[in-house]
């Protein structure tokens, strides 16, 4: 089984075979770093590597262990950001080139799938989207119309694959599905024979930059390179560009029926945040997969309420016979609804990032590995200026970098406005978490299944926010830019890069 950054098993983590890599090599000098071994960072290096780059991977933990390892895997073309809003903040010359990105993006895969004799359970088929209110159709309508002039292959449906009542349907050919964490253990073994570094358990702490090469820092060693690609899902450190995404969780679940009739093709609803379901078949069992139940990251402390929302909705539409996994996961939604593909924000060409791909990094991740190339091999493409994450967009999504933002603030000032009462810890339950106030300083305080306490200080180490406990993952989540800590305050995801303090929790008894 492989390993994870949440307490939750998934469905793929328990359908893959470890990944063992060593952690140190006695190289020391490449072309490419590539931080991050997930589906971003493991496509890029295979394809540098194909194309002559000597690459090396550092990933923190273990190959899968961020979002990849927590997602559902859907492939589209068919995108989380509607293409309706894609045509209206970047037009729909740029709208195509995404469309056509994406469709490159699937065909990629396929490629790998075939060049490598990929044994990932991969599977073409077609996405349906389908309304359930007249508000809901009329969206829908718009939707048809800009995935029709953005060339997607779209039909008019009037069945959909999922038992659930709907108002009206389209469609949207050659979009696919796959085992995620057996599909990237294939593309590290190429890697590997064709020379790459992979080495685990070897976090990239900190840069510094000379004039030709780049010494990345590493708790081991120093490595050295030419350029420095961070496929971490967020670039670690401050950034401008943590100020233009949004961090959010999202929960799912798989099942088996008792009926087995099973959904062949993708489907989503159209609610706010809505379901999405597949199928997926592994060693000769099928898996109804659903998540959905979205929610900003530390924004709902009672995350168990999730899980029963989900479950609630799909015991009501298929007929369970057994509910096998339940996991959730972190995923970043950019301000304009693009993901930031190129050059670091504030950095030297050196340093490249790939990031905010919303719920479709599965596609984008694929994609950078396609647009990071262009950019090391300096080729032509127009994908490079619309993914830029310098792109300035002043229009395009400052009303939801004003509301999320907001927070923020409200986050730095509860700093000095603290009116948490010191309950102490007498009335937390074994399982749960609570921030608490002393001497007005903020205390991450977790009871585990024993009763023993653990204590952290709550003060995010990327930019000085309060965490927030979330329960279902038992972890410590930031609601500003979503890093994330373990029980112990150890980073599970960035952007921050130091782990939490441990607070001396018999002082904190005796007050
Ligand atoms: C519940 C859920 C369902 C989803 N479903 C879909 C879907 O159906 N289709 C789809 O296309 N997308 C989906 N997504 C989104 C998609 O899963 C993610 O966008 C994608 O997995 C991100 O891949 P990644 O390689 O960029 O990042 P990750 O998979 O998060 O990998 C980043 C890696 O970097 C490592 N790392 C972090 N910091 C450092 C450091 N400083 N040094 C070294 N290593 C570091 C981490 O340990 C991790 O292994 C979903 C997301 C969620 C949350």
């Amino acid at each position: 089984m492989t390993l994870r950054d949440g307490s939750h098993i998934s469905l793929w983590q328990e359908t893959a075979a470890s990944s063992i890599h060593p952690s140190t090599s006695s190289a020391s000098k490449v072309d490419i770093i590539i931080a991050g071994a997930g589906i971003t960072g493991l496509s890029t290096a295979l394809m540098l590597q194909k194309s002559g780059k000597r690459c090396m991977i550092l990933e923190a933990e273990t190959i899968g262990y961020g979002t990849t390892g927590g997602t559902t895997a859907h492939l589209n073309t068919l995108l989380d950001t509607p293409y309706t809003t894609i045509i209206k903040n970047f037009g729909e010359d740029n709208a195509r080139l995404v469309a056509q990105g994406a469709g490159q993006a699937l065909a990629h895969i396929r490629e790998n799938k075939e060049q490598y004799s990929i044994d990932c359970g991969f599977k073409n088929c077609k996405a349906y989207l389908f309304s359930q209110d007249e508000k809901q159709t009329k969206e829908l309508q718009d939707i048809f119309d800009a995935c029709g002039k953005v060339n997607l292959n779209i039909a008019d449906e009037s069945m959909i694959p999922v038992p659930v009542p709907f108002d009206r349907a389209m469609s949207v050919d050659c979009q696919g599905k796959f085992h995620p964490l057996r599909y990237i253990q294939a593309l590290a073994e190429e890697f590997v024979r064709l020379g790459g570094i992979i080495l685990e358990h070897m976090r990239v702490t900190g840069v510094t930059e000379e004039e030709h090469i780049l010494n990345v820092e590493t708790a081991g060693k120093i490595y050295v390179c030419d350029k420095l690609i961070y496929a971490t899902h967020v670039p670690p450190g401050i950034n401008l560009i943590h100020l233009r995404y949004t961090p959010l969780r999202s929960y799912a679940m798989a099942v088996t029926l008792k009926s087995d009739v099973y959904p062949e093709h993708l489907s989503y609803d159209m609610y706010d945040p809505y379901h999405y379901y597949r199928t997926q078949e592994i060693d000769g069992v099928k898996y109804l997969i659903v998540g959905g139940e979205d929610h900003k990251t530390g924004d709902d402390t009672n995350t168990e309420a999730q899980f029963s929302k989900l479950e609630a909705h799909i015991r009501k539409y298929f007929d369970v016979d057994e509910i096998t996994h339940r996991w959730s996961s972190q995923y970043y939604d950019t301000t304009d609804g693009l993901p930031y593909i190129g050059v670091l924000p504030g950095h030297s060409d050196k340093f490249l990032v790939a990031t905010g791909f919303g719920g479709n990094g599965m596609t984008y991740g694929t994609l950078s590995a396609l647009v990071l190339k262009s950019i090391v091999f300096q080729e032509e493409n127009p994908l490079i200026k619309l993914f830029s994450p310098s792109r300035i967009k002043p229009v395009a999504g400052f009303k939801s970098f004003v509301e999320h933002n907001t927070d923020v603030l409200k986050e730095v000032l509860s700093k000095f406005f603290s009116s948490d009462p010191n309950t102490g810890f007498a009335d937390i339950a074994p399982t749960e978490g609570k921030v608490i106030d002393v001497d007005g300083r903020k205390i991450g305080i977790h009871k585990d299944e024993l009763g023993s306490v653990h204590a952290v200080h709550a003060a995010c180490t990327h930019m000085g926010c309060t965490v927030a406990w979330n329960q279902t993952e038992q972890s410590w989540d930031c609601p500003c830019h979503g890093a994330r800590y373990s029980t112990d305050g150890k980073v599970l995801n960035g952007p921050a890069d130091r782990d939490l303090e441990y607070v001396n929790v018999e002082i904190l008894a005796e007050k």
